[in-house]
């Protein structure tokens, strides 16, 4: 069971010109036994964070708490973390029972306890069939359970993760993130999550931190940041394909953006927003409609496939209900109230 603590964190690399700032001024608390994904694009100072918690890297300032104490001085194995990589860190040389079972003799575990607790792990990853192989025989999907199975065997209170199915095929991916999520009802344990996929966000957190630039733009539940995102970052950033984003002014006032997600955008000829199709996405389920407006305006729109429709080159209107716009501050990207 363990709270974790952010307060005021910041991370500076290098100094004078060179200095890189990292991760500025955050503050975020993750309750014990949450799922909190830590997203964001490349370089946004996500993993940095993380390794701040797992004390792979000092704070420049702030404060670290782990359940209510101070641990910016604790070295990281005191920590009670255990941090899974995307590249797995396995033993080549060992079988996978031993690599599962070697934070334990670390530990001076006894042999026969450490067999038992190897082989719970393996049962619970689906991994008992491959005990006595080496990570060399095994796929890429297997390698990373076993790198959680290694994991799971210390027990921690808070499992650290940093986009750890990254090298999965996207059928592995799928499956292991189910996995997860039943591993974290399973075990009573603070999962910490980073990663830059939005849909591993939406479907493995309890709550999303999502990250710009070293800095949080909003904490909340993934459908909280789906619904109303707090800026025009979040906005783009969580929902694939991203929100449009009309131009200040085209509708409404000249100092607020609108926004409107494809799956709001309708075909309609009353409609006052105008654009040419360029392109068209068949996939099965749904098309894509890509368009271009005035000014260099990309529309996409979501259409089921079997209403009509337009083809490339077709000058199109569409509208969207009032209750589905996104308001934010032209200025800034704020979200509007
Ligand atoms: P990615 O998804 O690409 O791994 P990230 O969001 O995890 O990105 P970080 O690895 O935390 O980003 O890096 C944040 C910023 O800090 C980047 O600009 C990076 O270049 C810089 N940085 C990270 N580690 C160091 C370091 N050891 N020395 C100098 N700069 C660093």
């Amino acid at each position: 069971m363990a709270q974790v603590q952010l307060e005021h964190i910041s991370k500076v690399f290098g100094e004078g010109a060179d200095a890189t700032t990292a991760v500025d001024d955050v503050s975020l608390t993750i309750d014990d036994h949450e799922f909190m994904i830590l997203l964001g694009p490349s370089g946004c100072g996500k993993s940095t964070l993380l390794r701040m918690v797992a004390g792979l890297e000092d704070p420049t300032s702030g404060d670290l708490l782990i359940d209510g104490l101070r641990v910016n001085d604790v070295e990281p194995k005191l920590r009670d973390v255990a941090m899974v990589f995307q590249s797995y860190a396995l033993y080549p040389h060992k079988t996978v029972q031993r690599n599962i079972e070697f934070p334990l003799k670390v530990r001076g575990v006894s042999k026969a306890e450490r067999a038992k607790e190897a082989e719970r792990a393996a049962e619970v990853l689906g991994l008992t069939d491959y005990l006595r192989r080496k990570p060399g025989q095994l796929s890429g999907g297997q390698r990373q359970r076993v790198a959680l199975a290694r994991a799971i065997v210390r027990r921690p209170a808070v499992f650290l993760m940093d986009e750890p199915l990254s090298n999965l095929d996207a059928k592995l991916r799928g499956d292991t993130r189910a996995e997860l999520v039943d591993l974290h009802r399973r075990l009573n344990s603070t999962f910490i999550y980073v990663t830059h996929d939005q849909v591993e966000a939406m479907t493995m957190g309890t709550r999303v931190a999502v990250i710009n630039k070293g800095r949080i733009e909003q904490v909340g539940s993934p459908q909280e940041v789906y619904d109303a995102p707090a800026s025009t970052f979040v906005a783009q950033f969580i929902g694939t394909p991203p929100m449009n984003l009309l131009p200040p002014g085209m509708i409404g006032a000249s100092d607020v953006q609108i926004g409107v997600r494809p799956e709001h955008l309708r075909v309609d000829p009353s409609g006052t927003i105008t654009g040419s199709v360029r392109q068209l996405e068949h996939l099965g389920h749904e098309v894509l409609l890509l368009a271009e407006g005035d000014g260099g305006l990309h529309l996409t729109a979501r259409i089921a496939p079997h209403d009509q429709v337009p083809g490339v080159g077709d000058v199109v209107r569409f509208t969207a209900d009032e209750r589905f716009l996104h308001r934010f501050d032209a200025a800034t990207g704020v979200r509007l109230p």
